[in-house]
């Protein structure tokens, strides 16, 4: 037994990229999660550790922290707030990664599924959403690929069907590791804890043991959904040799727009304005979510001044009745130039304030006089 180093933990390599180290930590955490093992003491050790191996991993820092000087390097100050791990902490991991627990609480009434299958039945899906349909929802048919049960190897991926003992963990499914005082039966890295393997692979399939069937699927997605959330749609995914379906997870990649800038459930705009816009307290109107909203200038008014519209900004996608802010930031535009005539009105402007536009001389006069008396003597 040893005690496995934070990449075993993830089953990644040294080099692995940090794509390679989020894709093996959603892997496993989804696995380990505590939701989908209940009571389980060992699963919820695991799922302690490798969301404590992403999180020093997933950071460049402590990265390198750890690979010069190994867990003891991240004992000290830089991985203040680790140490305790706290089921917390732990979730705070998880969360950051997946959104809020979205879809995920959702899994209970799960049919009996054949875990014997060589390819897994969940399936992982990334979509790509306009602005606007992310923030208020929308009906998209998506086309799906999914695998069936090769019918030649009766989905073993095996050449005639023929599996044989894996000789890695002897047909255990399953290698015991160390890390600290717990000891965790991992599953076998060759068999991928089936604990038998193919000699020779089947032709039909090429020893995936699936055929890939393409499938149209309609899907509501709701309002506010954001990058990092996760949508189940339930029995979607991959066959299994009982008729069985995995379910279909949905990630999403949301465009950009060109004016309204999201964060979370929060808009934000930028509003150019002309500096005699605010000296004469104009009131304007900025396009928002749904329409306009107007907002009230005045000479008071400071660039980046934020005017902030409550529950005008995206829907809660858990509780679209709650919704964020509307944020607009002011931008103070001054002319880069005056022409002639500009330049005689603006001085007009400024002379008919008398005193008043001349506050630092009326101020320093004193100050002028006094420093004069200074140099001659
Ligand atoms: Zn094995
Ligand atoms: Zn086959």
């Amino acid at each position: 037994m040893k005690e496995l180093c934070y990449y075993e933990v993830l089953q990644v390599s040294k080099d692995a990229t940090t794509t390679e180290i989020k894709k093996a930590y959603r892997k496993l955490a989804l696995k380990y999660h505590p939701d989908k093992n209940p009571g389980d003491k060992e699963a919820e050790e695991k799922f302690k550790i490798i969301s404590e191996a992403y999180a020093v991993l997933s950071d460049n820092e402590k990265r390198q922290i750890y690979d010069t000087y190994g867990k003891e390097g991240l004992t000290g100050n830089a991985s203040r707030g680790f140490g305790g791990g706290g089921m917390d902490d732990i979730m705070d991991i998880f969360n950051s990664m997946f959104g809020d627990s979205f879809g995920f609480n959702s899994q209970g009434g799960r049919t009996q599924r054949d875990s014997s299958m060589p390819y897994p039945l969940d399936v992982e899906l990334e979509i790509d959403l306009a602005f606007n349909e992310a923030i208020f929802g929308v009906e998209k048919e998506i086309e799906v690929s999914y695998k069936e049960p090769c019918k030649t190897c009766k989905g073993t991926g095996a050449k005639d069907g023929k599996l044989s003992t894996c000789d890695y963990c002897g047909g255990q499914g399953q290698v015991v590791m160390r890390q600290g005082f717990m000891t965790f039966a991992q599953e076998c890295p060759k068999c991928d804890g089936k604990g038998q393997v193919a000699k020779e692979h089947c032709i039909e399939c090429k020893g995936i043991g699936g055929i890939v069937k393409q499938e149209k699927v309609t899907i509501n997605i709701p309002a506010g959904i954001d990058m990092g959330n996760r949508l189940r749609v339930p029995a979607k995914g991959n066959k299994d040799n009982l008729g069985h379906r995995g379910d279909l997870y949905l990630h999403f990649n949301i465009e950009e727009d060109e004016h309204f800038v999201r964060d979370g459930n929060d808009i934000y705009i930028e509003v150019p304005v002309f500096f005699t816009q605010l000296l004469l307290s104009e009131e304007i109107e900025v396009p928002s979510l749904e329409g306009s909203l107007s907002i009230k200038l005045s000479p008071k008014v400071k660039d980046k001044e934020h005017f902030i519209f409550q529950g005008k900004g995206v829907p809660n996608v858990n509780n679209p009745s709650r919704r964020g802010r509307f944020i607009a930031q002011i931008k103070i535009n001054y002319p880069k130039k005056l022409t002639n005539e500009q330049k005689e009105l603006v001085t007009k402007l400024q002379e008919s304030f008398g005193l008043e536009s001349k506050p630092h001389s009326s101020i320093f006069e004193s100050t002028f006089k006094r420093i004069k008396k200074w140099v001659k003597s």
